[in-house]
């Protein structure tokens, strides 16, 4: 089946290049993704011009309506879909079956909320005139999703977008293209007009200048990595393109001594080793005070020698290989740096013999500051820890960074949590508990972690303008 949707046309791209789609967990090809050139691009741009112009039309209603059957038809297909996912993304089956019951409530979320999206009436300051505020599409919308979790992160932007009125090119990750594929059809299959929803892929850079460089976008979401954030926030720039970007993070986890430290690991471990460690919002700079330190490592090293390694679609394995042969090869120079810096190696740090994008779960102890590690997105299978002595000294290595997506807090007492939460310079904080990801709640980060949230009624607001009706009597 070709994956490009244009202009209500399933087809192939028609660009000289191919992109080699690769099972993760064998390294071998499974595919051949025909990739799209400038004229596809421009009838994807022409189509979500037209597609806007009906689509507005759409009754707020109607549109939820629509987003819940694309939810339905996501639900009756998950199995199939999961399959897909994990064949070209490695995670487990079981993750991949999670990632579409998420994706499931985030078409929904969106579809009900599409109803809400209310205006003002404003008390006028002159008898018998009337100030009104509209909420109108803010337009055909540019919208860029990665690899990690293709269907999650693609809903967020096409149910955010359909919902508030607006048209969508999406070009998803090439690494990926068959499980978004799949959603996006769960969506046309909906009764979206002609132009509602494109989907490309192609050269990535030769996609996005080629849309950001069309005055039809008025809207560009973008979540990935932070230097192809910046050149598209550049791009978006020129056509004054509203902007909404979600490029990762590098959580620090605070954990006290009067944490619950049992609960804490499991479900810390659960969300560090979910999808491989691939997860922007992943706790990654685990800072543990000192007198809880080393009991917290001997049960985060049971936890990582519990993983079981191996093939996503394989039954009983917990832990995936990476997504590309690109994040396999970034794990070894990062744990091999953090050990010339002084860290100490507690479990894993290798890659296993054989075939795939293996690395495994790995638990570095005592990494200093200046390790690359701590900076740099590890976007992997490592848990790096750290002890400290005071909360001042916590809060200091936590905001150390320049991202600041994700922390979490782990402690009992009340008044460290509310001293805590306004101190630490990230987008979300989560106390007790190791998730931040609901599609009721805005999701975003601050500083180099981007700007703007998606989700929440914060995540619809990003896809409609407001408009001032100031109405005198005639
Ligand atoms: P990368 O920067 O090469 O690619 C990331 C994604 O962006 C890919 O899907 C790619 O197709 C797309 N991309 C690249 N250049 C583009 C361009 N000019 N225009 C539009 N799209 C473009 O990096 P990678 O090796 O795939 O991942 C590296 C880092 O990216 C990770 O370590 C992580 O920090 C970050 N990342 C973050 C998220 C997230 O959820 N925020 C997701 C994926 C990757």
């Amino acid at each position: 089946m070709p994956l490009l949707h244009i202009a209500g046309r399933w087809r192939a791209g028609r660009h000289e290049r191919r992109h080699t789609v690769f099972d993760p967990s064998c390294g071998q090809p499974i595919g051949e993704l025909g990739l799209a050139n400038g004229a596809d691009i421009d009838e994807a741009l022409a189509a979500a011009e037209s597609g806007f112009a009906a689509w507005r039309q759409v009754p707020a209603f109607k549109r939820g309506e629509a987003l819940l059957a694309a939810a339905r038809r996501l639900q009756q297909r998950g199995e199939e879909i999961a399959t897909l996912l994990t064949r070209e993304q490695g995670k487990p089956l079981a993750e991949a079956r999670s990632e579409i019951a998420g994706t499931v409530q985030v078409i929904q979320w969106y579809a009900e909320e599409s109803r809400r999206s209310y205006g003002r009436i404003i008390p006028p300051r002159v008898p018998g005139s009337a100030l009104q505020v509209l909420r109108e599409p803010v337009g055909p919308c540019a919208a860029f999703s990665p690899w990690n979790f293709p269907l999650m992160l693609s809903s967020r932007k096409i149910a955010g977008a359909l919902a508030a009125g607006c048209s969508v090119v999406l070009k998803a990750a090439e690494e990926t293209p068959a499980s978004v594929a799949a959603m996006v059809d769960c969506f046309l299959a909906s009764g979206l007009p002609d132009g509602a929803l494109q989907l490309l892929y192609g050269v990535p850079e030769e996609v996005s200048r080629r849309l950001l460089g069309s005055p039809i976008i008025r809207k560009l979401s973008f979540t990935g990595s932070v230097p192809v954030g910046r050149e598209l926030a550049r791009l978006a720039a020129d056509q004054l393109q509203r902007v909404t970007l979600e490029l990762g993070g590098h959580a620090p986890v605070l954990v006290f001594a009067d944490a619950n430290l049992d609960a804490a690991v499991v479900q810390l471990a659960g969300a560090k080793f979910r999808n491989a460690g691939q997860i922007c919002a992943a706790p990654t700079r685990f800072l543990v005070e000192r007198s809880v330190h080393d009991a917290f490592l001997e049960r985060m090293a049971a936890a990582c020698e519990q993983l079981r390694l191996g093939p996503g679609l394989a039954p009983g394995s917990t832990l995936g290989p990476l997504a590309s042969a690109r994040r396999q090869a970034a794990m070894q120079p990062l744990v091999d740096d953090a050990l010339a810096n002084g860290a100490r190696l507690v479990v894993g740090g290798t890659r296993p013999e054989g075939q795939g994008f293996f690395y495994r779960p790995t638990l570095l102890a005592d990494v200093p500051t200046q390790a690359r590690a701590m900076g740099t997105e590890p976007f992997g299978p490592l848990v790096l820890t750290r002890p400290f002595d005071t909360e001042a000294e916590a809060i200091a290595v936590a905001n150390g960074t320049r991202m600041g997506l994700a922390a979490y807090l782990y402690t009992d007492s009340a008044s460290r949590q509310a001293r805590l939460v306004p101190a630490l310079r990230t987008g979300m904080v989560a106390i007790n508990h190791a998730s931040v990801s609901s599609p009721e709640a805005p999701f975003g980060g601050v500083g180099d972690s981007g700007y703007g949230s998606e989700c929440g009624v914060e995540g619809l607001d990003a896809y409609l303008q407001p408009k001032f009706v100031h109405q005198f009597p005639a």
